[in-house]
């Protein structure tokens, strides 16, 4: 009897899953509509399961109302959000959540009512309805957390293995199924005296669940969706097609914002960026410095060469920066030929020093067509030294650039005036990193 209810368990999950994934499939044909629909359906059928329906398995006695059922559905709920996005998987989860507490409303009413008998051999019965209370309301509480902490620990797997979907598929309806099942069975368990061994039934059968849906994910994954993707032969769906709407998000952050020319970050992304690496440099007790950069008598390289060479320059003086700063420092295009370097964890004393090296770099490494040196002029300021927010720092290192320029380019100026005045070959003393 329990391998005959195992092998029904097990068609149970397939039928489940197949009809579920397939509505999601289509979703773009069939409308979204459906596949949510026929969620809400099930989750209907589920609880009612649940409250009335046992069988015994080798592991134990489970309901596959909450162990195929509830599984599958928190199962669905992530793979919405794996295709789709926050703002589409918010609907079923809302959606079950208030559904659910009018539920609960409403048979309360119910209850108020004097029902008809309507035959000798059929009583109204009211215990369900009586049944659907706390419980309920403590089951869909739980139903809420679930589906948020299932969709929050997928995104966090992929920050150690990223297109490792069906692990993280998997890794994440085990440790959700197992929270799930300690707080609705510890409610069981204090009210209703429910026995331990229960427990471990229920626990045991929605973990094999678990495998079942992560084997047919895997399945579905690696058989039919991406096939279909790589037949569509868009270059970036192999990659796009694993990511979730947020890393699709971050990675295209990454690629925006930057300056066509130069390829360093834009000014758009120092307004957004920069003043909150400053303020995160304080909020752990660190200074951050800002460097203005500006190239010296640039017009010249200009008018001499023809705006393309002058391009050229703009280039290697981008790549030089880029080079000799640190992998946490940010360099953004500021104007034409000008930039700024944010550089968290650098006071002004150590911003001076790699101020001067970076002139140093350019002064030496960047030539016009001709071989001749190009030169930049550099004003340096630090939070908190010259104040804590990000507008006032860059001014004041504005109004050092401008010094610099004063006293003949080529040179760095800090708060006490100018570092080094005009010598391009200098080495740099004491050059950081
Ligand atoms: P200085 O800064 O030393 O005072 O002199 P400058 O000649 O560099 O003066 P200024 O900063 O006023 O001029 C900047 C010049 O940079 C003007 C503009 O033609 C040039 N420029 C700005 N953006 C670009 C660009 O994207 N490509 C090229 N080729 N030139 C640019
Ligand atoms: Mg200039
Ligand atoms: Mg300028």
């Amino acid at each position: 009897m329990e391998a005959l209810n195992l092998v029904l368990f097990v068609v149970e999950a397939v039928a489940y899953f197949v009809l579920m994934v397939t509505l999601l499939h289509f979703r773009h044909r069939l409308g979204l509509g459906v596949f949510l629909t026929a969620l809400g359906v099930m989750h209907f059928m589920e609880t009612y399961l649940a409250a009335v329906f046992y069988v015994s398995l080798p592991f134990g006695d489970v309901s596959p109302g909450s162990s195929v059922f509830f599984s599958g559905k928190l199962m669905m709920i992530l793979m919405l959000y794996l295709w789709e996005d926050a703002a589409a998987v918010r609907q079923p989860i809302y959606g079950l959540f208030l559904g659910n507490l009018l539920t609960v409303g409403i048979a309360w009413v119910l209850q108020l009512h004097q029902p008809l008998q309507l035959s000798s051999d059929q009583t109204p019965d009211v215990d369900f309805l009586k049944e659907m209370g706390w419980l309920m309301i403590w089951g869909t509480a739980l139903l809420y957390v679930d589906s948020l902490g299932i969709i929050l620990l997928y995104e966090k797997l992929g920050d150690f293995f990223r297109r490792r979907v069906v692990l993280r598929f998997i890794i994440s309806g085990f440790v959700l199924l197992t929270f799930d099942q300690v707080g609705f069975f510890a409610a069981l368990h204090y009210f209703l005296d429910v026995p331990v061994a229960v427990f471990w039934g229920g626990w045991k059968a929605k973990m094999l669940a678990v495998c079942l849906y992560g084997a047919m994910f895997a399945i579905y994954e690696y058989r039919i969706r991406r096939l279909g993707a790589a037949a569509a032969a868009r270059s970036i769906s192999d990659v796009f097609g694993d990511l979730t709407f947020r890393e699709r998000y971050n990675d295209l952050l990454e690629r925006t914002g930057r300056d066509m020319l130069t390829g360093v970050y834009d000014r758009t992304r120092m307004e957004l960026e920069a003043p909150l690496m400053v303020r995160e440099a304080l909020r752990q007790g660190l200074s951050a410095s800002v460097l203005i950069i500006d190239a010296d008598h640039f017009k010249d390289v200009n008018d001499g060469y023809g705006h393309l060479q002058g391009d050229a320059v703009l280039k290697s003086i981008a790549a030089r920066l880029g080079t000799t700063l640190r992998s946490s420092d940010r360099i953004f295009r500021f104007g034409g030929e000008e930039f700024v370097a944010v550089c968290p964890g650098t006071n002004h004393e150590e911003g001076l020093l790699l101020a001067e090296r970076l002139r140093w770099t350019i002064a030496t490494s960047v030539k016009t067509p001709d071989g001749s040196p190009v030169t930049v002029s550099i004003g340096v300021a630090a939070a908190d030294e010259d104040g804590t927010s990000f507008t006032t720092v860059l001014s004041a290192a504005d109004g050092r650039l401008y010094a610099a320029k004063k006293s003949g380019r080529n040179c760095v100026v800090g708060r006490s005036g100018v570092v080094n005045s005009g010598k391009p070959a200098d080495p740099p003393v004491n050059a950081i990193g």
